[in-house]
């Protein structure tokens, strides 16, 4: 018999849910046409959740009708209030089932409590300053004589299509569906294969906050399948994809080749973490746990190689490494884990890869270095020392709690190292010195700097990559600009002769 379109799953708080199985379409639930399901696994207990239902070519084509029709209703010309009110409920409700999300997300990614806590305040945030953002976007008038009137107006991009990665399955969706709703597109999403819960229940949320139906579509699925479809789809005006930095060149292939739809990427990252002998120790260390073991180090931004000056070098690898034996790894629904499971089998084969070629390259494990002998995807916390530039495990992204450190002498040296990279997504800087500080941040190649911490996010600051790690900007106003083009109107004036 037929999987339910909604199965109960009991959490590990004792709470038991309903958890929509289906295709979100036209804000309902539906079965796909061909009625596969697939099965989602826990990362922390390596059992499967429950199987859902797979999204193919002709389940997107069906999604993107529905967007369509549902741009072109009252929707994308509507007053902003009305897009104002539903993003505004949307956040209400994110924080009203906070709990519940947030346990979700854990189970389904394998991610701690504490992290997927964080994700949902992230969420809900962001939904909320997407609402401030409706009624703020501005077109201009340029003056050019007085017989013309030229204006712009931003009118929203049309049908987008939006693919997101498994680290933070529920945050990456609302970084997406935020300015669509801001400026009056619609969307289809497509979930990650091994992430698809956490944003079929937010489907449920987006329901019951007012968004009309088809404006949002979420389906879950396979990349090479539904994925593929979404890139290449004739009516998808724009694509927003976050994931590998090879996906992102098939994307923008798929793009080109078939109606040059408008491409933004946020891909893979290398980051470099920059602590100079005049930083504050203790606090340095706390940022430097955060930029590579915080989410198990699958985070984009991680900040994943370490530079540390000679002068401060022994101390700051001693108590980076008190700090990282220090973490508690293990079950995600602990309240005291720092570090719950990879997100797959696939992600766990991948870290233990680099673990092993990290050590026949020649580079020593200064602590960690293994899978935890226990059930469940866990790696322990990897600090590598005495690396040189062109290992892999410098050069490479890992995506897992896995980081180099390497001793410099001069501001000018580090800052050749830590532009050495094809990537360009962010990087630390500590210090005391102000000055330092912002020169250093000035030279250094990438979207974001952290000086004095690290990971640290805010919905109205834009985040994305120069070079290799992507494409156009998510959060702040630039986000909006991934959503509208701009029209010009020249106007003239019509001298009527007497
Ligand atoms: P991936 O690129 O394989 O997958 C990401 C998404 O793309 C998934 O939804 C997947 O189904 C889809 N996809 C895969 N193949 C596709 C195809 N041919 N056509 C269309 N869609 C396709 O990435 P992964 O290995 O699963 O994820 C890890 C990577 O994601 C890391 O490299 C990491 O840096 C990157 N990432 C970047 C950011 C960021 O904000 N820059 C955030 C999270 C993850």
């Amino acid at each position: 018999s037929a999987l339910p379109l909604f199965v109960p799953i009991t959490l590990p708080n004792g709470t038991t849910y309903q958890q929509p199985t289906g295709l979100f379409i036209n804000n309902e639930f539906v079965y796909p046409h061909a009625k596969k399901t697939f099965a989602d696994i826990s990362p922390s207990t390596e059992e499967e959740i429950t199987q859902v239902y797979e999204a193919f070519k002709e389940d997107v084509d069906t999604a993107v009708e529905a967007a369509n029709a549902a741009f072109h209703s009252s929707w994308s010309t509507s007053d902003p209030a009305t897009r104002i009110k539903v993003l505004y409920k949307l956040s209400e409700l994110v924080e009203a089932h906070a709990e519940t999300l947030a346990y979700i997300e854990a189970l389904d990614n394998g991610k701690s409590l504490q992290c997927s806590r964080g994700d949902v305040a992230l969420t809900a945030a962001y939904f909320r300053s997407c609402a401030g953002w409706a009624d703020k976007i501005k077109g201009s008038v340029i003056e050019t004589g007085d017989t013309h009137f030229n204006y712009t107006r931003r009118e929203p991009i049309g049908v987008c299509g939006q693919i997101i990665p498994w680290n933070f399955p529920l945050l990456m969706a609302s970084w997406k569906l935020g300015p669509v709703l801001a400026t009056g597109c619609t969307t289809v999403l497509k979930t990650a294969e091994s992430t698809p819960l956490s944003a079929l229940y937010l489907a449920t949320l987006i329901k019951e906050a007012g968004v009309p139906a088809g404006v949002v579509n979420i389906l879950s699925g396979f990349g090479p399948t539904a994925g593929a479809a979404v890139a290449s789809h004739p009516k998808i005006k724009k694509v927003a994809f976050t994931g590998s930095t090879n996906i992102g060149r098939v994307i923008m292939k798929a793009a080109a080749d078939s109606n040059l739809k408008k491409v933004t990427l946020e891909l893979g990252g290398k980051s470099p973490n920059i602590v100079f002998d005049d930083a504050d120790v203790e606090s340095t260390i706390q940022h430097l746990v955060t930029g590579i073991f915080y989410n198990t180090g699958e985070v984009c931004c991680a900040g994943s190689r370490v530079y540390v000056q000679e002068g401060i070098y022994d101390s700051i690898v001693a108590a980076f490494r008190k700090a990282a034996e220090g973490l508690k790894i293990g079950n995600p629904f602990d309240e005291e884990t720092f570090m719950g499971a990879q997100a797959s089998k696939q992600q766990l084969d991948k870290i233990l890869k680099y673990i092993e070629l990290g050590k026949k390259e020649g580079a020593t494990v200064i602590t960690g270095g293994e899978r935890l002998s226990k059930k469940g995807y866990f790696v322990k916390p990897t600090i590598f020392g005495d690396v040189k530039e062109d290992h892999q495990i410098v050069k490479d992204e890992i995506f897992g709690p896995v980081v180099t450190i390497t001793k410099f002498k001069t501001v000018e040296e580090v800052i050749a190292l830590a532009n050495n990279s094809e990537y360009g997504l962010a990087a630390g800087v500590h210090t005391t010195d102000l000055n330092k500080a912002i020169s250093v941040s000035n030279k250094i190649n990438s979207g974001t700097i952290w000086v004095n911490t690290y990971n640290d996010f805010h919905p109205m600051v834009p985040f994305g990559g120069y070079s290799q790690s992507g494409i156009g900007r998510e959060m702040g106003e630039e986000a909006l600009d991934n959503y509208t083009q701009v029209k010009a109107s020249d106007a003239v004036t019509i001298r009527t002769r007497k």
